[in-house]
């Protein structure tokens, strides 16, 4: 029984060497590390050096300390808790700080699309956010007073920034800025890029429910699972076979506690100020664009079918599965074509 073990394992070694000398294919390499609170991983196909892939898990390092909301030494932190030593406002109530390059254009691209999608995706919602507990072994549901008097605080409009100087002025002492549900995408936009400048011309960036294939695996495209919502993690609904594109998916099922029956997940509707009650459970973005992927899904999942399907009518190059509450999928774009 034993032996026979072995000897399957060493004829699975010796297929794998010989299918690998055979195509001439590079073996994968991969790095993986715990940032942004999940778990991330680079695989690379082709010859990209361990430096290059170690340089990614330094980005995401660095990252972490511009968009963290909850690490102390963040940039973000720095702005949330108001801190004094850099703030260069006199204005009683009012704080303005000079940020980095990373945090301008992610927080400037938030409002465009917190603009453009009616709000369901506002980056200003971080009071509210902060509420709903899903690391807590005994969540608590915050008051409906608690809700609705933080929801006071997540106007977009109190934010202000400014290109000259590089600026971010925030005239609500109380508004928080919550990146989750983009700068994730943000980041594997940024590692793309410094992969492909780095010459690497195959490999899968995965960042949890964010994917950024580059090129192909060893000449077929990828297959990316689509998780069946409320399933064990192995279990696709459907399966996409795609390449040279980021696949981004946000899903109720994700993060969420579950009281008296009712489900709280962690992606909440700016207007309630309570986790979406829509009718979709799961949205998947296919497009070229990492950053926009993520915050679509997270802001069609709040949107619903209807308005969502609308909304992604009138993007280009974006194509979506959304999955309702009844496990229906629906394929909406030109990759379906
Ligand atoms: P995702 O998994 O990309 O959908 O992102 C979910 C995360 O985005 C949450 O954990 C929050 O940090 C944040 N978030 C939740 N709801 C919203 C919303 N409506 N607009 C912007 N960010 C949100
Ligand atoms: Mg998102």
């Amino acid at each position: 029984m034993y032996k026979s073990g072995i000897v399957k394992k060493y004829k699975f070694l010796l297929f794998l060497l010989f299918s690998t000398l055979l195509c001439g294919c590079n073996e994968p390499k991969t790095v993986n590390g715990i940032y942004f609170d999940t778990f991330i991983s680079i695989t690379a196909y082709d010859n990209t050096s361990q430096e290059v892939l170690d340089n990614c898990i330094n980005m995401c390092s660095d990252y972490e300390l511009v968009f963290s909301k909850t690490n102390p030494s963040s940039e973000l932190y720095a702005i949330n808790s108001r801190d004094n030593s850099i703030n260069i406002s006199s204005t009683p109530g009012e704080f303005c700080a000079i940020i980095s390059e990373d945090l301008y254009s992610l927080i400037e691209y938030s409002l465009s699309l917190a603009n453009n999608t009616n709000l369901a995706f506002n980056p200003a919602l971080g009071q509210v956010i902060s509420l709903w507990d899903y690391k807590s072994e005994n969540p608590v549901i915050p008051s409906d007073y608690t809700v609705k008097e933080s929801l006071l605080h997540t106007n977009i409009n109190s934010i202000h920034l400014d290109k000259d100087t590089k600026t971010i002025t925030i005239t609500d002492p109380a508004l928080q800025i919550d990146l989750g549900g983009i700068a994730k995408g943000y980041v594997s936009d940024k590692l793309k890029n410094y992969l492909i400048e780095s010459g690497t011309k195959n490999a899968i960036i995965s960042l949890a429910g964010n994917i950024y294939c580059i090129g192909d695996k060893y000449g077929q495209k990828y297959n990316v699972g689509i998780q069946k919502p409320f399933s064990d993690k192995k279990e696709s609904l459907l399966t996409l076979s795609v390449y040279d594109t980021s696949v981004v998916t946000s899903g109720v099922y994700e993060r969420y506690f579950k009281s008296n029956g009712i489900i709280y997940h962690h992606i909440i509707d700016p207007h309630s100020g309570y986790p979406s009650t829509s009718d979709l459970i799961s949205v998947t973005i296919i497009c070229n664009n990492s950053t926009q992927a993520d915050a679509l899904s997270t802001a069609i999942l709040v949107m619903g079918k209807e308005k969502g399907i609308e909304y992604l009518d009138s993007l280009e190059n974006v194509s979506a599965i959304l999955i309702d509450s009844s496990n229906n999928i629906i394929k909406v774009g030109d990759f379906f074509n």
